[in-house]
């Protein structure tokens, strides 16, 4: 069957096409604008907020790969105060907030469609004590022990 198509009904596909970036968890079609609208106005932060789909996408599964969920916007603080700032923000907007440590659990529990916190941003060791220390949630198990031997 031939189908024609006029000329504004075309346009207005490549338009709504340029839009579209993906499904969303529901499996409806998301826009960029549907999905980073609820970011605008950000407060001023020492690290970033990353809205582009490449980047979501980098943290749209965990290890299992059971859970596939695309987060809205991904943070990844260079201090604690970029922590609050955001969760405030969040709260105020409704938007759910989940920490990511190393993506390691295998089903979905780090996962969030709203505001996802890489931990990895903050990883400084503050203080390695006798039989404590003090450190960052970023901070490496490995990078840990090797930063303790001097202490040992
Ligand atoms: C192959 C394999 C082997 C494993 N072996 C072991 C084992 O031997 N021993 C063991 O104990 N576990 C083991 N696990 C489980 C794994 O260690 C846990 O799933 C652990 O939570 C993974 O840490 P993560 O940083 O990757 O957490 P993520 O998967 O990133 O997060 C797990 C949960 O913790 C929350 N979270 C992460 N960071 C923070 C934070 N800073 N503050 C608050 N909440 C946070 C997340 O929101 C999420 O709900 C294994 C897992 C796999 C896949």
């Amino acid at each position: 069957m031939a189908v024609t198509i006029d000329r504004r009904t075309l346009l207005r596909g490549v338009g709504t096409a340029a839009l579209v970036v993906g499904f969303g968890t529901n499996g409806a079609w998301v826009t960029q604008a549907a999905a980073t609208g609820r970011f605008d106005e950000l407060p001023d932060l020492d690290g970033t907020v990353h809205l582009d789909v490449p980047t979501r996408d980098r943290y749209a599964q965990d290890l299992g790969r059971h859970t596939t969920l695309r987060p809205d916007a991904v943070l990844v603080p260079a201090s604690a105060q970029d922590v609050q700032k955001m969760v405030r923000f969040c709260v105020r907007r409704g938007i759910p907030v989940s920490m990511r440590g190393q993506g390691h659990s295998t089903h979905g529990q780090g996962l969030t469609a709203g505001l996802l916190v890489d931990s990895r941003g903050l990883r400084t060791i503050h203080r390695i004590g006798r039989d404590s220390a003090e450190v960052d949630p970023g901070v490496w198990w490995r990078e840990l022990v090797d930063a303790s031997i001097p202490h040992a």
